[in-house]
């Protein structure tokens, strides 16, 4: 398997200044945020002063061309047998992804030794990354059950008529991870950092010592976490999946994904990338990058927001439930202290009058609060899991793992937090009158 088609190893400056990659890593998050993946070809540094262009653009151009044609026919050869560095066919890769792609895995991965494959979405990010575990006829894959919903539905609809034996195990209960590991021998773990909707913490460090020992690789979706919350690669993860389509790219207009794999994983993500052709084009890989410039300032906000939503609805009449990892009260309180950097932009609750019509006539009297099926945008976005997220699971599944008809998501946006609180209260109240 050539692991180093159509990709760039190193951005240019790297290669004028020895010393600048080093110096780069010594940076911090919301430093390498803003900078991260930006060439800067032209800039100082770049070449001698005979060679450097009077201007050079400060953010990395859309390369919309599909095909790039070398210099003579054994450049071609050499780029296309990966001998040396450069950009072929644009399945392969393009620079503008490949600027997104080394930004986030400096986020995700300081030391440099994983590497980010951008994708065409979420779905595909797991896809890649189920995939590249082997997960041959007869393995077995263990899957948190308070997994993302579509999750499931790739395992059960795609993975296990192939085979593949889906199985799964209670998140919050790290024995019940070490039994199973013991009995089924699985090739991989999936897991969530912060799952949804009800917010659980996952304790990575102790779930990715378990899989270790026992040869599995552990895949984590970030999604809710992302970088600035959480590193999972640093402890012991083996591949991260995002969906770059929420809090990443973070402004609701992308469908992306992307996979951070370690070594040995990393060559096989970028190869089944590229053969099953599920890239994310070039105006979503600048449009990923350039949403993720704001990620330390936009999450901090909505985690601060989401504290706000979560004390304002403890203290209504109307709600019975608030789940939400800055509570004192959240059973994975230590976790959280231990292993997160925040607490999240998501609050999920549950109404006093726990049914449907309830939920139903909550959502219907928002105003501000957007009525959405996502998360992790700008704009605080209200949803019912039952009918959304996780509509496809059967109702004894969403039951068991505590998923009501009276339960609401918040997703807080970036808006005042006194804007987001009166929305949800009137809303509330409305109930009541
Ligand atoms: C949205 C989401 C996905 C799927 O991402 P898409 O970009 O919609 O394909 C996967 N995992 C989590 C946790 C998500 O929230």
């Amino acid at each position: 398997m050539n692991e180093s088609d159509g990709r760039v190893a190193s951005a240019p400056e790297d290669a004028a200044q020895p010393g600048a990659t080093q110096k780069r890593r010594s940076r911090r998050f919301d430093t390498l945020v803003v900078h991260g993946g930006e060439s800067r070809a032209g800039a100082k540094g770049s070449g001698g002063p005979e060679e450097r262009p009077p201007h050079f653009p400060m953010s990395t151009p859309i390369h919309a061309s599909t095909t790039f044609s070398h210099a003579d026919a054994e450049t071609s050869d050499r780029i296309l047998g990966g001998e040396e560095d450069g950009f072929g066919y644009a399945r392969w890769g393009n620079p503008t992804v490949a600027a997104f792609e080394k930004a986030l895995s400096e986020l995700e991965s300081p030391s440099g030794e994983a590497r980010a494959v951008a994708v065409a979405s979420g779905m595909s990010a797991m896809h890649a990354a189920l995939t590249a575990s082997e997960l041959s006829d007869g393995a077995c894959v263990l899957v948190a059950e308070q997994i993302y919903g579509s999750t499931v539905t790739l395992l059960l609809q795609i993975f296990a008529p192939m085979g593949v034996e889906v199985r799964f195990f209670d998140a919050t209960d790290p024995e019940d991870l070490r039994r199973k590991l013991d009995s089924l021998r699985p090739r991989a773990v999936v897991a969530e950092t912060i799952s949804n909707p009800l917010l659980r913490v996952a304790d990575i460090e102790a779930m990715s010592r378990a899989t270790r020992e026992h040869g599995a690789a552990l895949i984590v979706d970030n999604t809710f976490g992302t970088p600035f919350i959480q590193r999972p690669l640093d402890l012991g993860a083996d591949l991260v999946v995002h969906s770059a389509t929420k809090y990443l790219a973070g402004h609701g207009d992308l469908t992306a994904g992307v996979v951070v794999a370690a070594p040995p994983y990393d060559g096989a993500v970028e190869q089944i990338r590229k053969t099953v052709g599920y890239v994310v084009d070039p105006f979503g890989a600048w449009l990923a990058l350039r949403g993720l410039k704001t990620l330390p300032l936009r999450l901090a906000r909505q985690c601060e927001n989401a504290r706000a939503v979560a004390g304002a609805l403890l203290d209504h009449p109307g709600v019975s439930a608030v789940h939400h990892p800055a509570l004192p009260d959240h059973p994975d309180r230590r976790i959280t202290e231990r292993l997160l950097s925040d607490t999240g932009g998501l609050v999920s609750f549950e109404l006093l009058s726990g049914d449907r019509e309830a939920a139903f006539a909550f959502l219907n009297a928002l105003d501000l609060c957007v009525r959405a099926p996502s998360l992790g945008d700008i704009y605080t976005i209200a949803s019912h899991p039952t009918s959304a997220s996780h509509r496809e699971l059967p109702p004894s599944r969403r039951e068991r793992i505590g998923i009501t008809e009276g339960l609401i998501r918040i997703s807080c946006g970036i808006e005042h937090p006194e804007d987001i609180v009166a929305d949800l209260r009137s809303a509330l109240d409305s109930l009541h009158r």
